[in-house]
């Protein structure tokens, strides 16, 4: 064991392409300490990451990664740990978000179907799209089924061709409802991949502020999107600001030059630390809610 973890892993139960059982496989070949699933949306994998880790002795972090919203700024993806699995105010919630994601598939499969047969290509079927998904519905699903049919030869150009052009609003989580969402689940929030934001320093440090207030926790600092000097950069603000430290790969499948667990694109080591952060300041909520 090497005392490193990834905090920030997709599965078959979001757009990951590993089952949970598989992610924690290669995590203990890895050698890694502890590991996280972050599907997105989506907590119904972690009981099959625990039963796995217990067998291939690897600890399990609660968590999951909701797609959320502060006032221009959508798609914001929040991280939540530690938090109980089965609290059914997090359970019923997401369903609700899984349901509105499924009808949303259905709709841009419906403006691709249009596409398709005025390219005279068979339109494709939403049964086809849905058993690609172990749970939360998404865009690359449709983008597999794409390929799969040979109307289009990547993911990219899926993307390019039909999935940007034929897309439906996304609903997000408000930032806030989400942030409490995860607390009333006795768990902590990290705001994930910074880079994404694609905000300045400044931007970003008035960000987190605004989100501190809130009851943010944490900062994403170690991401495969983000070189060292970021990842430094990343560290001293988190800390300034008296947040606590996470990071993750933001794995979703094994490409060849691809994101790697556990080391992301070469530079990631992310120590066991972020784990007992993670844990302590989860234990100091409970001590004083
Ligand atoms: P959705 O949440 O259904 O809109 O799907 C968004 C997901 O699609 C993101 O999390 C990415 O994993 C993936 N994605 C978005 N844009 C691209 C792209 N240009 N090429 C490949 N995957 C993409
Ligand atoms: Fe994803
Ligand atoms: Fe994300
Ligand atoms: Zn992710």
């Amino acid at each position: 064991m090497n005392n490193l973890v990834d905090l920030h892993l997709h599965s078959t139960f979001s757009d990951g392409v590993l089952t949970p059982t598989e992610l924690v496989v290669e995590a203990a070949a890895l050698g890694l300490r502890a590991i996280a699933l972050a599907d997105h949306d989506n907590v119904d994998g972690i009981p099959e990451a625990l039963a796995a880790g217990r067998e291939f002795g690897v600890e399990i972090v609660s968590a999951v990664e909701l797609s959320t919203l502060w006032q221009d700024l959508d798609d914001l993806h929040l991280l939540g740990y530690a938090f109980d699995h089965e609290n059914p105010a997090l359970q019923q919630a997401l369903g609700e978000f899984r349901d509105f994601r499924a009808g949303r598939s259905e709709r841009i499969l419906a403006n691709i179907n249009l596409r398709l047969t005025a390219e005279d290509h068979q339109p494709l079927d939403f049964s086809d799209v849905r058993k690609r998904a172990g749970g939360t519905i998404g865009r690359p699903h449709i983008g597999q089924a794409l390929v799969a049919a040979g109307y289009v030869r990547s993911m990219e150009d899926a993307f390019i061709r039909y999935l940007v052009p034929c897309n439906e609003p996304k609903r997000f989580f408000p930032i806030e409802e989400a942030i409490n969402l995860i607390h009333d689940a006795g768990g902590c929030t990290v705001l994930a991949h910074p880079p994404f934001i694609k905000a300045s320093d400044e931007r970003l440090s008035e960000l987190l502020d605004e989100f501190i207030v809130m009851g943010l926790d944490g900062l994403e600092a170690y991401s495969s999107s983000a070189g060292n000097d970021g990842i430094d950069r990343y560290i001293t603000m988190a800390r300034r600001k008296n947040l606590i430290i996470t990071g993750g790969s933001d794995f979703h499948q094994p490409i060849k030059g691809g994101v790697v667990m556990g080391a992301g694109r070469g530079n990631l080591k992310i120590p066991y630390r972020c784990v007992e952060e993670i844990r302590s300041i989860v234990c100091r909520r409970q001590e004083s809610p």
